[in-house]
């Protein structure tokens, strides 16, 4: 036996075989902690049972929520982006936008359309965080224009629903800041016909589409608890070396400081909107 055995090169560690959670079967509240049943969010119109968070909901959901069954007909359904300015980085455009086609079922990160809304007929819009964050590249800004550009002439309200957690598409460079200017624009176009525009903002809303159409509602009504502003807290607090006061950036902190002018409910939302639009 040799007086200085040799270690072993390497540590042998057993791991223990961790067991799965589908994520398909669960999903874990952001706000609060709770893992709920993905069916019973379902059931739920995907808001936590336990503390109210509205979890995201992809545009064609939104959809069904708000507009009449069967009384949906999408507009520029086929519109794709060009890839403008040939962008690649770890991964190209063409291949970003593949893969989040074939995981959402979009074409692009918005669904416009015009539809009735408890017998009322209005132009929808729809913005999908989980299409590339929901940022406005040119199709998502042309598709918008278009959508409140059909409303002007034909004299019926415009609803877009934010959800948003990018605002530029950087992969479009300045093709997409572009788009701040052309969806305000038809905004104001809309506004001096005596149209009406009603801006719901979803978790999150943020950047370019906040500093836009976003924010230039007629009414400006948020979901509860939803994130809402221009750059991320950190940025702000690491910018002006401040601690930010809590809640700041949530639909409650903007309703309270002027911002927004209602919060509802995702179950109330489809009659209160009937409500505001009854009045016009
Ligand atoms: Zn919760």
């Amino acid at each position: 036996m040799p007086l200085f055995p040799r270690k072993p090169k390497y540590t042998i560690v057993k791991v223990a075989r961790k067991r799965d959670i589908p994520e398909d079967l669960w999903s874990k509240c952001e706000e609060c902690g709770e893992l709920v049943y993905n069916k019973k969010l379902d059931e739920n119109m995907r808001v936590c049972p336990k503390c109210s968070f509205h979890f995201t909901l992809g545009a064609h959901e939104r959809v069904k929520l708000l507009i009449d069954e069967g009384a949906f007909e999408e507009m520029d359904a086929g519109m794709e982006s060009l890839d403008p300015i040939a962008f690649e980085g770890p991964k190209t455009y063409k291949e970003k936008l593949k893969q989040d086609q074939e995981a959402t079922n979009l074409k692009d990160a918005v669904i416009t359309g015009e539809g009735k809304l408890l017998g009322r007929q209005v132009v929808l819009g729809v913005t999908d965080s989980r299409f590339i964050m929901g940022s406005m590249g040119s199709v998502v800004g042309e598709k918008l224009t278009r959508a409140i550009e059909r409303a002007t002439k034909i004299r019926c309200p415009v609803i877009i629903v934010s959800g948003s957690g990018g605002g530029a598409r950087m992969y479009e460079g300045m093709y997409s800041l572009m788009q701040m200017a052309k969806t305000s624009a038809a905004l104001s176009r809309l506004n001096r016909a005596g149209g009406l525009f009603i801006s719901i903002l979803t978790n999150p809303t943020m950047a370019g589409i906040m500093a836009s159409f976003a924010s230039l509602g007629d009414f400006i009504i948020a979901e509860p608890k939803a994130l809402i502003g221009f750059t991320g807290p950190r940025v702000i607090e690491q910018t002006i070396r401040q601690k930010l006061p809590p809640g700041f950036q949530k639909s409650e902190f903007l309703l309270s400081h002027g911002l927004i002018d209602m919060i509802i409910h995702r179950k109330n939302m489809k009659e209160s909107l009937a409500k505001l639009l009854s009045y016009f």
